[in-house]
């Protein structure tokens, strides 16, 4: 047989050699007795470098060794091309390098088997996140990342020069999503990536990260999304959990199940959670990370990994459909980090007017929008879910740039 990879390690006793072989699949371990194999072959492995790229014709044997079940007799090693020394990081390294190291670096990093599996596991969950969707009735869309205008009224943009005019990076599809429910495709979701000029530099921001965007019309009210969202987050797990057990193992997390339904708490009961145990959080206020923290920390105590808060009060975000003093908005946190937002959206064009007035905001800056709710939009509603967010909360990483490829933050633009 024939493998292909790199070299991880190489092992010197003497009479007897070894070469840990590396590839995508995972290490193998290939024995070189210096009585079995041809001599121009046992001399050749001296001449190796960590992370050469080898072709190895082998027979493949059962292992006594206690880390691998099966062996490897070379018959003939090519060398498909050479590795420089030192290695700027070490993929087979022990002792883990800075996160800085790490990502300055992050080819070589990508080749540790841990790494390569939280990549592997990401386009599982896309994978998985799709199929429960499409199968749901909803339409893959996608809508532009170049944008005239704020898409919220928010102010944290990136500007881009569009040829004469000044355009920004998309920090969210929402209006794009919500015309498509006047455009009458009912059900749509889009998986992207958004731009946000966030300044703070956390473990749990990017400056551009991805996420699964849904929007459903004719629904009765935010429950409807919030089903649907937790039907979806079950079914992703699910899967996960037992289909890709040789990447969980490699990252060394068990995975929970979390039964649905998801546990609700009102925001009212969290901000008496909250001030219970410390915080000078006040009624109105929006859940600082500490306050999440802290919220995770209770649920936590209660077996409880996922829940939603919902009914907010009205004055969160203006698009949301207000209920007396407070709006059919929710979050979906995690371990105590939001991981998802949405609600109820405003359906009548008048009462959207009202509110982007009592929000200190311009109808006018909002005309094109608008438009859109004055010839027939159905009551409707959706999320927005940060794919880096849910997939670090799935696999307990500490740090959202372990779930990116090649992170973008206050200091990084490359690589
Ligand atoms: P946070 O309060 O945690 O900063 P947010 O409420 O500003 O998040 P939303 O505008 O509600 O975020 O965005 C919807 C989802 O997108 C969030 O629940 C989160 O999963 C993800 N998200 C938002 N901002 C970021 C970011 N800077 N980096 C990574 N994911 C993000
Ligand atoms: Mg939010």
């Amino acid at each position: 047989m024939i493998l292909k990879g790199w070299i991880h390690e190489i092992r010197d006793l003497g009479g007897i050699k070894f070469l840990i072989l590396r590839n995508r699949e995972g290490l193998y371990q290939i024995v070189l007795p210096k009585k079995k194999v041809p001599g121009e072959i046992f001399e050749k492995v001296s001449e190796l470098n960590k992370e050469d790229v080898v072709l190895i014709e082998c027979e493949k044997k059962e292992s006594k060794a206690k880390d691998f079940e099966f062996e490897y007799l070379p018959s003939e090693i090519t060398v498909l091309n050479r590795s420089e020394t030192p290695l700027p990081l070490d993929p087979a390294e022990k002792v883990s390098a800075e996160m800085d190291t790490r990502l300055d670096n992050r080819f070589l990093d990508l080749r540790k088997r841990k790494i390569y599996s939280i990549f592997k596991i990401r386009s599982d969950l896309l994978r998985y996140a799709r199929e429960f969707l499409l199968n749901n009735d909803f339409i893959e869309i996608h809508t532009p990342k170049i944008i005239s205008t704020a898409s919220e009224g928010g102010t944290d943009l990136f500007p881009v020069q569009y040829f004469e005019k000044k355009a920004y990076l998309s920090q969210s599809p929402q209006l794009y999503k919500e015309m498509m429910m006047a455009a009458g495709f009912d059900r749509v979701f889009e998986i992207a990536w958004y731009f946000r000029a966030e300044e703070h530099n956390t473990r749990r921001h990017l400056n551009e990260s991805t996420a699964i965007d849904l929007e459903m019309a004719f629904i009765k009210d935010e429950e409807d999304v919030m089903e649907t969202l937790e039907n979806l987050i079950h079914h992703i797990i699910k899967n996960i959990s037992e289909n890709c057990k040789k990447e969980l193992n490699e990252i060394g997390v068990e995975m929970d199940i979390p039964e649905t339904p998801f546990k609700r708490i009102t925001y009212d009961k969290a901000i008496e959670i909250l001030n219970d145990r410390g915080s000078t959080i006040e009624w109105g206020e929006d859940l600082g990370t500490e306050d999440e923290r802290i919220l995770g920390e209770y649920m936590k105590e209660n077996d409880i990994a996922y829940y939603f808060i919902k009914r907010f009060p009205a004055k969160k975000i203006f698009y949301i459909m207000p209920d007396g003093k407070y709006c059919r908005g929710f979050d979906l946190d995690c371990n105590g980090v939001e991981i998802t937002s949405g609600g109820q959206r405003i359906h009548d064009h008048d009462l959207l007017v009202n509110r982007i007035r009592e929000f200190g905001l311009n109808p006018a800056n909002f005309e094109d929008y608008l438009k859109v709710f004055r010839y027939g939009m159905p009551p409707h509603g959706g999320f927005g879910m940060g794919i880096e967010r849910l997939l670090m909360e799935i696999l307990r990483l500490n740090n959202i740039r372990e779930c990116i490829l090649f992170p973008r933050d206050r200091n990084r633009i490359k690589p």
